[in-house]
């Protein structure tokens, strides 16, 4: 298969993120969502616990409404297209802001370029003063790193948002490359357009100036030291109870989120919280995980530790979910309203578990689907999220001669099958590495694909 159609590619994300609450595609079956009117009494509308943001006063909603993964439905007469669903993002939003939701974050680069609109659709139907809009200047392609291509990408903002000045602003994913330094300076630096920002602040077109940061050290402490020149508001961050000691475990490239978190609160700059659940990793652990959480708390579900966790900080100002489903929403405002902090002895048990999961050998792909479409056709999330699920599960089977071989091989390979469309699997990887410079986690994806296909291949081998 040389190519997808986009309407595959949105129903293979649908049915890879539906399984995880709070963290699901931007596809979403409009029949799968419930209308939220059954349990709407069951969550209270107004305990949603707020936090000040110091630069500005703001009081903001805990969970803050992620909008990358918006619900979609298909196109009437054309078979191959799929839309966002504008009026399940409107329930959606709805429903967010009457229990309490005020902040929503979007990107020009979410949705495949739609999610500003949507966004801003859903919006503009409530008093402006009810709600904060992040948005981020996502100019990643080269084409656009002059100052021209830049002021753009920001004018567009306003447009699409329906907006005439944005709450937050992110220069977005900065460190993510593979030269951060001379990205930064490239993107931002060198055309004159944090200057700009800067300026644009001042004449209050954007209320709150921040950055988005993912990976590269060097480029956090400088940007953080140069605080004095730049005042930021706000550092959005990924921070969860694995990445908090264990960052390396997750993606070698990452650093811990303790050492984000304490220098910004250092600085009284306010963190935002991006990744609570890491990438869904957080809500489907090991079973063996699983029962130690039900152990310590029946009542709780899985996820719930995790977004309590990143709530417990103090200088958390909001944690971001990308929520496609009412459900999703409706388990997030359960969590944060109000948050039911963790105690100093809650904090160490999940550190325990996560001393546990480190130690698993995983792949750290968070199923962002940034890689996504393969040109040739392959699954890339869907088979790395496999794996992991597997690793897990304890379904990896390792020597022949293991007790647990047989039955490790026979549930890797009949799950694999049924998980991944033949022609999508990792044998028809061609490595042409067109994936890799789109992963925000570095995963060196063709090698990664060969790996698992070789060693589909010898489980096959070793059932005769
Ligand atoms: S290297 Fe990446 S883009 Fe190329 S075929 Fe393999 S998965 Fe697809
Ligand atoms: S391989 Fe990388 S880009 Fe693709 S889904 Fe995983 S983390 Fe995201």
């Amino acid at each position: 298969m040389k190519d997808i159609t986009r309407r595959e590619f949105l129903k293979t994300l649908g049915v890879a993120g539906a399984a995880v609450a709070g963290l699901s595609s931007c596809l979403g079956k409009k029949e799968e969502k419930t209308t939220g009117t059954s349990v709407e009494g069951e969550i209270p509308t107004d305990k949603m616990t707020m936090r000040v943001c110091h630069s500005t006063g703001d009081k903001v909603s805990l969970l803050g409404y992620g909008m990358m993964r918006l619900p979609h439905r298909p196109v009437p007469d054309k078979e191959d297209e799929e839309e966002i669903d504008q009026e399940a993002v409107n329930e959606l939003v709805d429903y967010a802001i009457a229990h309490g939701v005020n902040y929503f974050d979007t990107s020009p680069a979410y949705c495949r370029g739609f999610s500003e609109r949507s966004t801003g659709i859903a919006l503009k139907r409530h008093p402006r003063e009810k709600y904060f809009v992040a948005t981020k200047l996502s100019n990643f392609d080269p084409s656009t790193w002059s100052r021209e291509g830049s002021m753009e990408i920001y004018r567009a903002s306003f447009r699409e948002l329906q907006v005439d000045y944005i709450d937050y602003m992110l220069l977005h994913a900065v460190g993510g490359g593979k030269d951060s330094m001379e990205e930064l300076h490239n993107r931002y630096i060198d055309n004159g357009m944090l200057d700009f920002l800067l300026e644009e602040r001042k004449a209050g077109r954007i209320r709150n100036l921040g950055f988005s940061y993912h990976g590269d050290i060097k480029i956090f402490d400088y940007l953080l030291a140069e605080n004095d020149k730049y005042h930021w508001d706000f550092v959005q961050i990924q921070m969860n109870y694995l990445d908090w000691k264990h960052a390396k475990a997750t993606n070698p490239f990452n650093t811990d989120a303790e050492y984000l978190y304490e220098e910004l609160k250092k600085r009284n700059i306010p963190a935002i919280i991006m990744e609570p659940l890491l990438g869904g990793r957080l809500a489907k652990v090991p079973d063996f995980i699983v029962a130690r959480l039900k152990q310590r708390d029946p009542e709780r579900s899985v996820a719930s530790w995790a977004f309590r966790f990143a709530g417990t900080y103090p200088n958390v100002l909001t944690v971001l979910s990308g929520m496609t489903l009412m459900e999703h929403l409706q388990d997030n405002l359960r969590s944060y309203c109000p948050l039911d902090p963790l105690s100093d002895d809650d904090i160490e048990f999940l550190q325990d578990v996560a001393n546990d999961m480190a130690g698993l050998n995983t792949i750290p792909c968070n199923d962002c689907q940034y890689c996504m479409p393969c040109p040739y056709g392959i699954d890339i999330p869907a088979i790395l999220t496999h794996y992991n699920k597997c690793v897990n599960e304890g379904n990896v089977p390792h020597e022949a001669q293991d007790d647990e071989y047989r039955r490790a091989r026979r549930a890797f390979l009949v799950s694999y099958d049924r998980a991944i469309p033949k022609l999508r699997q990792a044998s028809h990887c061609i490595g042409c590495g067109e994936c890799m410079s789109h992963c925000p986690q570095r995963i060196k994806i063709p090698d990664e694909l060969h790996r698992i296909d070789r060693m589909v291949e010898e489980l096959k081998q070793n059932i005769s």
